[in-house]
């Protein structure tokens, strides 16, 4: 086995015994990078020279006895959407091309502060606005499970990095379904926590009342081990939550007895393909095997999330990408007429069509005759769903679905069809509405592609998902891995 294959569990023993150091740790993940990358693109900017100091310091803490943590030495990829000092972030978008921040985002920072090493900044859709990493402003990611097929978005280079070894854990954001749904499509573990836990200072807004920070990792275990290094208290950020955090490693135990898993039976209904909910069909009779209590259920209002949330998503996002105007940041129109005309040229050059067809949309619904019509109305059936979610889990500990309705789709598949982008996160977006935690892991493959179950727990119940993906993980032992090739 390569090292860049190898879980952060693992690298880590091997660095505490000295059997490595994190300079061949990370030396094994670029020669992976160059190899793989030209087929994948996973990456928008690598770091190489960042990597290398990294892995000298993290290596000579070693060497000097020093304590170093579970993620000292370890490549780690991070989304293009976290603000890293002196390193160029993008946002997926043209109006960032030549944007370095002067700090670097609470998450990433206390990542740095743990000592990781960091390969780079991963591809995504434009202003994490999409499902396949297709509306990225430079390339599309390709699925490492076959190339011709979409990784899943908006974190899709993150995703697909770590599918691809091209490093041993990352970070995505996830406003409707980001982190797990390509993390479900590209077969590994993404988690999003609850909004809240994770800082969002650094991370540029998309929807701020949705965003949250989360890792994609290749096994439970390293996700635990990522979580217990990203949530800590920031005062930059007002809806930090302050909270004795577990550590969510020790808790892993292998055990499902008496764990009530219910089945919404919404999120199992018309839409999802029949193939993908035979697998999560078959995935929960596994937790029930091991002695889960397993019952369906009703959240009879999740199926007005996607509309609530076409409505709430795109009103934030036209409010924060106010700031993009050519004045503060990146892109700016040249030899404008007057002010105006440079705002415009600025806006309509930099952005891409769905980041524009967004910012209509979130204007249009914000506007004053149609706030209480469209507005109004989504946010009352943001309080009914979250009300459902309260109302089932007086009865379960975890509620469970397919993450995504299909596996992964063709590349330029459904670009033309907005709508039909939209529904990929059909499981997912109503988590994001009501702020809770929910993690995706794999749980087999429909015509050799993969599909993830998505575990949803109540708000700070990280520890309880945390407890059932692994349990999952250790009876369900599935082990395949992408090849990197057109599947057909
Ligand atoms: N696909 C959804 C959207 O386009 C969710 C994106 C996300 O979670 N950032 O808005």
């Amino acid at each position: 086995m390569e090292l860049y294959q190898m879980t952060i569990h693992e690298l880590h023993e091997k660095l505490l015994n000295k059997e490595v150091s994190a300079k061949e740790i990370t030396d094994s993940v670029f020669s992976r990078i160059e190899e793989v990358e030209d087929k994948v693109k996973s990456y928008l900017t690598i770091t190489k020279d960042v990597a290398l100091e990294q892995a000298k310091l993290a290596d000579e803490k070693i060497a000097a006895g020093g304590k170093v943590g579970p993620l000292a030495g370890i490549p780690t990829a991070i989304k293009d959407v976290m603000c890293t000092r002196g390193v160029r972030t993008t946002c997926g978008s043209k109006i960032l091309d030549n944007f370095i921040p002067v700090y670097t985002s609470t998450a990433v920072q206390n990542l740095f502060d743990e000592g990781i090493v960091m390969t780079g900044k991963t591809n995504m859709d434009e202003f994490a606005m999409g499902s396949s990493t297709e509306n990225s402003g430079f390339f599309p990611t390709r699925n490492p499970w076959d190339l011709e097929r979409v990784p899943g978005g908006s974190s899709g280079g993150s995703a697909a990095a770590v599918a691809a070894d091209e490093a041993v854990f990352s970070l995505g954001s996830d406003t409707g379904g980001s982190i797990r749904q390509p993390a479900a499509l590209c077969g590994i573990v993404g988690m999003k926590p609850t909004y809240g836990l994770v800082s969002r200072y650094g991370l540029v807004a998309f929807a701020s009342s949705l965003d949250q920070i989360g890792p994609f990792t290749k096994d439970v275990t390293d996700c635990a081990i990522v979580l217990n290094h990203l949530v800590r208290h920031d005062p930059m950020d007002s809806t930090s939550v302050k909270i004795d955090r577990p550590d969510y490693k020790e808790i892993l135990i292998n055990d499902l007895k008496g764990v009530r898993v219910g089945v919404p039976k919404e999120l199992m209904a018309e839409g999802i393909d029949p193939k993908v909910k035979k697998v999560v069909e078959d995935a929960i009779k596994v937790l029930a095997d091991n002695g889960a209590i397993v019952a369906e259920t009703s959240l009879p209002n999740l199926e007005y999330g996607l509309s609530a949330y076409y409505i709430i998503a795109p009103a934030e996002a036209s409010s924060n990408l106010a700031r993009f105007d050519g004045v503060r940041y990146g892109y700016r129109a040249p030899d404008p007429d007057d002010l105006m005309d440079m705002y415009m040229r600025t806006r309509t050059e930099g952005f891409g069509d769905e980041v524009k067809r967004r910012i209509m949309l979130g204007t249009y619904a914000l506007s004053a005759g149609y706030y209480e019509a469209y507005y109004g109305k989504a946010q009352k059936v943001r309080t009914l769903i979250v009300r459902d979610f309260n109302k089932a889990f007086e009865d379960f500990d975890v509620l469970v679905s397919p993450t995504s309705p299909t596996v992964a789709f063709k590349i330029g598949e459904k670009v033309a069809n907005p709508l039909q982008m939209y529904l990929s996160d059909i499981c997912t977006i109503p988590v994001n509405l009501a702020g809770l935690p929910g993690i995706s892991v794999p749980c087999g493959t429909v015509d050799g592609l993969p599909v993830g179950l998505q575990i949803i727990g109540k708000a700070l119940g990280e520890e309880t998902i945390l407890r059932v993906a692994y349990s999952f993980e250790q009876n369900f032992n599935w082990s395949e891995k992408p090849k990197l090739e057109t599947r057909d």
